[in-house]
């Protein structure tokens, strides 16, 4: 995905101008939409390796009927919803207006990643040209002249540096090791741990004991990192429900397990939340532990993945979804404190998910105000619905039927002009929670990845399977 800028800004203040400057070389407007006071365009552009695409906001000429904020809150809504960054261009030789202060308070509600930019500014003294846009509280505005090219490629430069890394970057963080340097949040112990939980992962697979594992109380485990709202979550399930029974073990690392029954269903919670019974109520006595999480996430059937709508979607987050993803556990994920965010932001946090944690998307997205219990039973249906794909039985001809269909829509591609093409024979279930496929055949090491994930939508549409990973393993006949 190419990073998005959006040109924001007064009528007349240069924006066309820089957008024909950024997309000058490659000539190429991609897109033109009827705008509401002019067309947006959507424009090419590159620098050095790294392409980009530029969008001109039009610009927020006021509408007789509905006004300038009207007409400029849907124009910055609709850039801050597409772009990663937003430029928000000025005219250095008007001086600061009122509308641009409106502009500047409309863009900071966003908390998207603003550059004010002070355009028009040729032969002028840069303290002199930018002294009265501080009051903005953008910070420091960059100096540019569009017509002239001034300043233009360290503006570029400035708002690339600022993009977030593409989408498709994320799953590095998932790499087979699943362990990096650079994580933070993780210590010697942490990464033990993960090694011995991933050292367990292949156990065979055995339908009866699974059977069993199926039929019992649905092990939950509600992960996030600290504050996101899991404790209060916890004691909206348990609090006012008959807690049946309640074990407090002896170290703080090992995992809580609370029985609790809701609408006449049966559930364990595995307390990732630190909490402590006193009284009737629970509290938080730890905040978080990674090794308590990882261990909870092992546990679970499905994890309840909890993220705070009230703030942007963090590295942290994005590791515990890679760790939930690394197990395989089923995933219904919360949204919390839904209820902190206006109607503004909801857009924007929901495109911020969407970029980050995209490789999430068999699961089923939840918007809980926690505190209030909303959304709550909606996200306990998902859990149901996550469990039973878990542990769904995937019969042998059904597979195979899906993995001939499948096939006759899209063969494997053959790996070099010499070589065979893979064949792949039949499919029999391997597992589960998650589901395992394996499919037998020849030449199944040239099978490209690609090609398996082609497979695995395939099978997860015809067993609708959501909430699940869905794992493919192949086997060459002998
Ligand atoms: P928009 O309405 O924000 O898209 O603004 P335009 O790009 O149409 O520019 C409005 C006017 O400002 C035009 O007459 C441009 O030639 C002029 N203009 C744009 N950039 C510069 C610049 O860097 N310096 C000067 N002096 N004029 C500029
Ligand atoms: P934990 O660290 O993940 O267990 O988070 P807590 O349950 O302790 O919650 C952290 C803070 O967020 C507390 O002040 C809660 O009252 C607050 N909080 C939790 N859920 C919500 C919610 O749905 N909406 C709002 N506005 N605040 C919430």
């Amino acid at each position: 995905m190419k990073p998005v800028i959006a040109l924001v800004g007064r009528p007349n203040v240069g924006k066309s101008t820089l957008f024909n400057r950024l997309t000058r070389s490659r000539d190429a407007i991609v897109a033109d939409f009827p705008g509401l006071t002019r067309d947006r365009h959507y424009g090419n552009g590159r620098m050095g390796e790294r392409p980009f695409l530029v969008i001109d906001t039009g610009g927020f000429e006021p509408v007789a009927k509905e006004g300038i904020y009207h007409e400029m809150a849907k124009q910055t809504r609709q850039a801050v919803i597409e772009a990663d960054v937003v430029i928000f261009i000025v005219d250095g030789r008007a001086g600061l207006n009122a509308h641009d202060q409106i502009i500047a308070d409309d863009l900071r509600k966003t908390g998207r990643s603003v550059i004010l930019a002070v355009n028009k500014a040729e032969g002028m003294r840069h303290a002199n040209v930018t002294a009265e846009f501080y009051m903005l509280g953008l910070g420091d505005p960059v100096v540019i002249s569009s017509a002239h090219g001034d300043g233009v490629r360290e503006l570029l430069d400035y708002a690339l540096d600022m993009v977030l890394p593409p989408v498709s970057d994320l799953p590095d963080w998932l790499d087979a090791s699943g362990v990096k340097d650079d994580m933070p949040i993780l210590n010697d112990a942490d990464i033990e741990a993960i090694l011995k939980n991933r050292e367990n992962k292949d156990e065979p697979f055995n339908p009866v004991q699974d059977a069993e594992r199926a039929a019992r109380p649905i092990k939950i485990a509600v992960v996030g990192r600290p504050n996101v709202g899991k404790s209060t979550l916890i004691n909206t399930l348990i609090g006012e429900e008959r807690v049946i029974a309640f074990d407090m073990p002896g170290t703080t690392r090992d995992a809580i397990e609370i029985e609790f029954e809701r609408a006449g269903k049966q559930y364990v919670l595995i307390d990732t939340a630190g909490l402590r019974k006193r009284g009737k109520v629970f509290e938080a006595i730890e905040k978080f532990s990674v090794v308590k999480t990882l261990q909870a996430i092992a546990d679970a059937n499905v994890v309840v993945l909890m993220l705070d709508a009230s703030q942007d979607i963090s590295e942290q987050d994005a590791h515990i979804a890679g760790f939930i993803l690394e197990s395989g556990r089923a995933l219904v994920v919360a949204v919390n404190k839904w209820d902190a965010v206006d109607s503004y932001e909801r857009d924007r946090v929901k495109v911020d998910i969407l970029r980050k944690l995209i490789f999430l998307d068999f699961a089923k997205f939840h918007y809980t105000t926690a505190t209030k219990g909303l959304g709550v039973d909606a996200l306990l249906q998902s859990v149901h619905v996550a469990h039973a794909a878990a542990f769904a039985n995937l019969s042998t001809p059904r597979l195979t039927r899906a993995l001939h269909t499948a096939l006759e829509h899209q063969a494997p591609p053959r790996k070099g002009s010499g070589s065979s093409r893979p064949k792949l024979r039949y499919a029999h279930q391997g597992g589960q929670n998650p589901p395992v496929v394996i499919i037998h055949g020849n030449s199944l090491e040239d099978v490209p990845e690609s090609y398996k994930r082609f497979l695995e939508g395939r099978f997860r549409d015809a067993f609708k399977l959501e909430g699940t990973p869905l794992r493919i393993q192949f086997k060459n006949s002998t």
